[in-house]
């Protein structure tokens, strides 16, 4: 073809290094071409032999043009069917300041709280709101979802088991609670060894001596709203752990949970501004008492100071957190939902607790007006007392499937229960002609005439009883009532943006967590209304366009993985884990070795992989590693031949946690293999796989991707993540399974296909990359790493590399023979690159005191270049020190970060110059990004544990000095 017909090919803007860049990197690691790194990087016996059929790859401009056409597959209709999913309205100003706004998703998980001020505020409001609402203490900055909150909320209750309940096995979970809730529950029960029982709250007995713990949901699955204070104060009085669901916004009107006596509150925030999806990504909220705090699930942000006495954010009880306590863990979160908790928490600054409380009001008011109008129209409406939800007595199946028949019709989802009830829930995005179309509808089934609304809409009252009726006040903090005009939100939202370093000022080489583009095009599609407003319990007939990016998505990623089935239910890469681990459990069962529950774990495997096998019911136990961080082969066949009677898995991340490509790995999967066990893979190192090996040459069985790690989809502050797992054909039987999918299997996550609405990500990233992007891509990525390792290696030692001294997509340099000489540690060299303007790479994992660098394919070399001169030039101030130049606890690292006002303070004693510590090289002068706390004192915070906005009283105690 004639060469001025070529199309543009995003391979060349997401790839960072040009051709000339690329050569020259080649020459620095002395390599003559990329195809001669790879051989002399990945083992021979796994690479692949054949590149990957995928399609042809569109540009950007064309992939638009072509996703609109299968989105458009997807049919919007009014939804009514609730059960924890509502429409909702995303104010715009949230929508383009965050939801569209590179400077909010592109961000990582904010360890490094200096620079991460704005969404660790985000996030503080979004604890604050939760608390207020629930009326709870403590509430954490997000989980998964709603049924998963309550598989934590059990957990947590049983470990906190006391008294005569100390030994209790039995959870009561009301069958009043949603079904994904219920399903989530069984799954994850079955393996703790807790006895569910799932009945009417009528039937609780508290005085079962077995029963540790109680699940009610308020308003319940009906949408009635019963008085839940006896059952609470019945349990509280014998030791029994309460846990309520409760809608969010209900609670605006009614009285929380919190105020009558719940141990745990758990829920949604989905109504809070953020979109269907078809399932999410949504925030998931977890509250409850302050003596609970150290068994929370997921993160808390706290408020603690900084070094000049400032107050400023952080994660409390991080390095808990940070390790997931490993095999001693409860839980596996990892990932959670911070862009669509900053969301929800945003979407509460902006209401505040009138807009709140009119917002609540109004659903309620349209839920009251349409039971008006079905009285006339002869129906009986069975919840005596309701928030937004009202449940239809229609007399019979064939009057139900009559309504169903009109309401298809009229491009309308209902709930239609087993019996002859139809329920409907009213939301934020309804209107009074919504109502008025509902009446309608069943006065023609009823053939009646219609009432007139607008009369009936004068009888309307919302008021509860006085006992119902919330009568505390919320939200009183100052920030929830200071930006209520969008011009005061829109600056408030750019303040706190301003305060964050994320991709859109520099790389961020976190090792392990892939912090690649998030290209515009992949985002541009998630706000669409085809692919942002399906329920995800909608008719399949409606989300066609959905099937087809996931059906797509799925054989593309069987292509990539080299598997037979993908499960795309695990909305984080440890619930793909757990997943992984219980599809194992689940095949292992079928060929009756039930038996096998023993999980065999590298020691240098990320935490969430020994807390993933805990949470599955086994065993665990742990394999050294050697000097070279590989896998200890001898240790390995002496616990494999201690435990073959039972061994059902080992869980190995490949190439390692190290960033090393094991030659072995293939002998270590046959080893387990010839004694009956599984391979699972974690598959978070993807990125140095794709197109040159895969986990089924390599011999795993399954194994998770982090979607929002080498497939696009970005990290958000610490979530949204989708953790798919893929399986080999003997395992396909036993993926995950869903109530609304075809077969009996378990699920793992609330929604049928976890988190959907940013599936297109990923979907654009392979379907605009094409097998040739792809593979180059991985194979820039171990280029980068390895051009970062040669340019650094005489300042920093790599602590581990190949048989051909090269390194996978990532490595690690030692930074602990500092310590005696210099008394630097790691986290003092992540804190002086916040004066370089970057964030730090992964601190401290896998191997304490060192760093692990990442620069994935889509930086180019100038941006490496500066990146390294950062570093160089922090190992010559870390010599001066050496040297003896300046003092161990005096000097430009151990003061790091300086913010401005440190700099520009009329009172400068540091002995070394303004300029040293603010603009130390160069470049600076033209790209400044300033800190805005400076070094902040995590244990002053642990110790005074403040995981809320100020209160009032104490912003006057503040304001007046006290
Ligand atoms: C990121 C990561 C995980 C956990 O994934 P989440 O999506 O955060 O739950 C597990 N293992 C490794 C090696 C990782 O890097």
């Amino acid at each position: 073809m004639n060469t001025l017909f070529q199309r543009e090919y995003f391979e060349h803007r997401h790839n960072g290094p040009d051709h000339s860049e690329i050569n020259n990197m080649l020459e620095t690691v002395r390599c003559a071409s990329l195809d001669e790194l790879i051989e002399q990087t990945v083992p021979e016996n796994i690479r692949l032999k054949t590149g990957l059929n995928l399609p042809e790859p569109l540009s950007e401009h064309h992939f638009i043009k072509e996703f609109r056409k299968i989105a458009s597959k997807n049919r919007l209709f009014q939804n009514y069917i609730g059960m924890g999913y509502y429409d909702s309205i995303t104010p715009a100003v949230i929508q383009r300041n965050i939801l569209e706004n590179p400077g909010w998703y592109t961000a990582y998980t904010p360890y490094q709280a200096e620079i991460s001020q704005g969404r660790l505020e985000a996030l503080v409001n979004y604890q604050t709101m939760v608390m207020d609402l629930t009326g709870m203490e403590i509430a954490n900055a997000s989980l998964l979802d709603e049924a998963t909150a309550a598989a934590e909320a059990m957990t947590l209750l049983r470990d906190t088991r006391k008294g005569i309940r100390k030994k209790g096995t039995r959870f009561f979970v009301s069958e009043l609670c949603f079904p994904q809730t219920i399903d989530v529950l069984r799954t994850r029960a079955e393996y703790m060894g807790i006895e569910l029982l799932i009945d009417h709250p009528d039937n609780l007995d508290v005085t079962d001596e077995k029963l540790f713990g109680v699940l009610l949901q308020h308003p319940d699955s009906n949408g009635a709203i019963n008085d839940i204070r006896p059952v609470i104060e019945s349990a509280n009085e014998y030791q029994v752990g309460v846990a309520v669901a409760a809608d969010l916004l209900s609670l605006a009107l009614i009285t929380p949970p919190g105020e009558m006596g719940a141990d745990v509150v758990i829920g949604n925030t989905q109504r809070f501004g953020v979109p269907l999806g078809y399932g999410g990504p949504h925030a998931a909220y977890f509250a409850t008492k302050d003596v609970f705090k150290r068994q929370v699930p997921g993160r808390i942000i706290g408020v603690s100071r900084d070094k000049e006495g400032n107050p400023a954010y952080r994660m409390a009880l991080q390095t808990r957190e940070q390790h997931i306590r490993r095999e001693k863990a409860t839980s596996n979160i990892c990932t959670s939902q911070v862009l669509l908790a900053v969301m929800a928490g945003a979407y509460g600054v902006y209401h505040g607790p009138s807009g709140l409380r009119r917002v609540a009001k109004r659903i309620r008011a349209l839920a009251r007006l349409t039971e008006l109008g079905l009285e006339k129209a002869g129906f009986a409406q069975v919840n005596e007392f309701y928030f937004d939800t009202l449940k239809i007595d229609v007399g019979s199946n064939d009057r139900k499937n009559q309504i169903r028949e009109e309401a298809q019709r009229r491009k309308i989802n209902l709930r239609y229960f087993e019996d002859a009830f139809v329920g409907v829930s009213f939301d934020q995005a309804k209107e009074p002609e919504d109502a008025a179309e509902i009446i309608s509808l069943f006065s023609k089934i009823a053939g009646v005439s219609e009432p007139d609304t607008q009369q009936l809409m004068d009888m309307v009252d919302v008021d509860y009883p006085a006992a119902m009726a919330r009568q505390s006040d919320f939200l009183t903090h100052e920030v929830f009532n200071s930006y209520h005009s969008e011009h005061e939100m829109l600056r408030y939202l750019k303040r706190l943006e301003n305060r964050d370093i994320s991709l859109t000022h520099s790389m961020i080489s976190l090792g392990s967590c892939t912090m690649k583009l998030n290209a515009t095009t992949e985002m541009l599609p998630v706000s669409w209304p085809e692919l942002a407003d399906i329920h995800p319990f909608a008719p399949d007939d409606q989300a066609e366009g959905y099937h087809q990016i996931i059906r797509e998505l799925s054989d593309w990623l069987c292509e990539i993985t080299g598997y037979d089935s993908m499960s795309m239910q695990p909305n984080s890469g440890a619930q793909g884990e757990y997943a992984g681990l219980l599809t194992i459990r689940s095949y292992l069962e079928a060929k009756g070795e039930q038996h096998r529950n023993v999980t065999i774990i590298p020691s240098s495997a990320h935490g969430t992989n020994p807390a993933s096998a805990v949470m599955a019911g086994m065993k665990v136990v742990i394999t050294k590693c050697d000097d070279q961080g590989n896998i200890d082969l001898e240790d390995l066949r002496e616990k494999v031949a201690q435990y073959r009677e039972n061994l059902a898995a080992l869980m190995v991340t490949y190439p390692s946690t190290h960033g090393v490509f094991e030659e072995d790995i293939r002998e270590v999967c046959d080893l387990i293999h010839e004694n009956g066990g599984q391979v699972y893979m974690d598959g978070a190192n993807m990125n140095a796989q794709v197109g040159v090996t895969s986990p089924a040459i390599v011999g795993a069985d399954v194994c998770h991707l982090n979607l929002h790690k080498t497939f696009c989809i970005p990290h958000g502050g610490g979530g949204p993540g989708v953790g798919p797992i893929g399986a080999a054909a003997h395992l396909t039987p036993h993926l995950p399974g869903h109530f609304r999918l075809p077969g009996d299997n378990r699920a793992v996550a609330a929604a049928p296909y976890g988190s959907p609405g940013i599936l297109g990500i990923s979907y654009a990233y392979i379907r605009m990359m094409g097998a040739r992007g792809l593979t180059n891509a991985t194979k820039i990525a171990i280029l980068n790493a390895n051009y970062i390792k040669d340019r650094l290696k005489d300042h920093y030692k790599p602590l581990y590399v190949g048989k051909n001294g090269r390194v996978g997509h990532e490595m690690i340099i030692e930074l602990r023979t500092f310590r005696q000489t210099t008394g630097i540690d790691a986290i003092d060299v992540a804190k002086r690159l916040m004066d370089y303007g970057y964030h730090a790479p992964t601190v401290s994992f896998p191997v304490p005191g060192t760093m692990m660098i990442e620069p994935t394919e889509s930086e180019n070399k100038a941006e490496l270049d500066r990146f390294c001169d950062a570093m160089i030039s922090i190992r010559s101030e870390i010599a001066q020190i050496e040297q003896g130049h300046w003092d161990k606890e005096n000097n430009p690292l151990k003061n790091a970060p300086h913010t401005s006002r440190m700099v520009t303070d009329d009172d400068w004693k540091l002995p070394y110059s303004r300029k040293k510590a603010a603009f130390p090289l160069d470049w600076l002068r033209h790209n400044k990004f300033w800190p805005s706390v400076s070094r902040i004192d995590d244990v002053y915070g642990d110790r005074n544990l403040m995981c809320s906005c100020p209160s009032p009283e104490e912003y006057a105690d503040e304001e007046a000095g006290v």
